[in-house]
């Protein structure tokens, strides 16, 4: 009687320390919206979570993304869901309703938000309409494109998982603690090189630049859309090329998903020199493999564009 008592009491152990073995194996599912934070919830989560994107980098959330089953699927098995919000992955929402996963919807724990905390730069004052333009309802939603808005970014994706796998809590902290090192770190170098371009004036083709303008101290004088999410008109344009040329403005960034043909237009009137620009990871045929790559792309394309102009 005693042997079998032992016996399965040494089963018992050996099934909890399997369980155990099992479970701090077992990866996290996260879904994210865009492949910015795919990366950026990698740099915070290591080698505890698995992150796919539901958007590809060369998508513009603005413009939408078109939904399909895999979507679907994959948020069905996501412990956390990780979104721009500020309606540029409005998109995402049908998605997440037809998963019909309660860890993923809002208010639950496996839901965050990485907007909360940030500072909005051009919400619309006063009654909002389709008139404004259809999109940036509230408030400029591409504030990732200033570094120092990463750590506030991380910093509800450190909370979220810290939610729901507590027990990694410490590992987590300390992978965010040297993201934190190494982006103060990368902002200095990238302040360094754009020091020459503080004040300068530029356009660009959708308003994708007004957090990064303000990190770094530029000045978006006039976009090519009249309004976010309005394609160019001819008056709008007469009036833009009017003015570059008033300013006598030499740089014209363009977000890479756009049609450039424009843009293309605007230059030659103008004189003013192109940037095609990624706006996210993996924005570049794939290319910008990660945040801080696309950060060194960005500011060398600036940089080297102004020596070329300077010869
Ligand atoms: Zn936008």
């Amino acid at each position: 009687m005693k042997k079998i008592f032992v016996t399965i009491r040494i089963i018992v152990i050996l099934a909890m320390c399997l369980t155990n073995i099992a479970s701090a194996a077992k990866e996290i599912n996260i879904v994210t919206t865009t492949t910015d934070l795919m990366d950026l919830v990698k740099m915070v989560g290591g080698k505890r979570v698995k992150v796919v994107s539901l958007s590809h980098g060369d998508q513009s959330g603005c413009a939408g993304v078109e939904p399909r089953p895999s979507m679907v699927i994959y948020l069905r098995s996501a412990d956390m869901l990780v979104r721009i919000g500020m309606d540029y992955d409005h998109w995402a929402d049908s998605l997440i309703d037809a998963s019909r996963n309660s860890k993923i919807v809002y208010g639950a724990n496996g839901y965050v938000d990485v907007s909360v905390g940030i500072n909005r730069l051009e919400v619309p004052k006063g009654k909002v309409d389709a008139s404004m333009g259809h999109i940036h309802l509230y408030g400029n939603p591409h504030y990732w494109l200033d570094p120092h808005n990463a750590k506030v970014i991380t910093k509800n994706i450190y909370e979220g998982l810290c939610r729901i796998s507590p027990k990694n809590s410490n590992c987590f902290k300390e992978n965010r603690d040297e993201f934190l090192l190494k982006i103060d770190m990368a902002i200095q170098e990238w302040s360094k090189k754009l020091k020459i371009f503080q004040g300068k004036k530029f356009v660009s083709y959708h308003t994708s630049w007004v957090y990064f303008a303000k990190c770094f101290g530029l000045n978006i004088v006039g976009t090519l859309e009249p309004k976010s999410g309005i394609p160019p008109s001819p008056a709008h344009l007469r009036g833009l090329i009017k003015m570059m040329k008033k300013e006598g403005i030499s740089m014209i960034l363009h977000e890479n998903y756009y049609p450039q043909r424009t843009t293309e237009m605007v230059s030659k009137e103008t004189g003013a020199k192109i940037l095609i620009l990624p706006v996210s990871v993996g924005g570049l045929n794939g290319k910008i493999e990660d945040y801080f790559s696309l950060f060194n792309y960005i500011v060398n394309k600036i940089t080297e564009k102004e020596s070329k102009n300077c010869e």
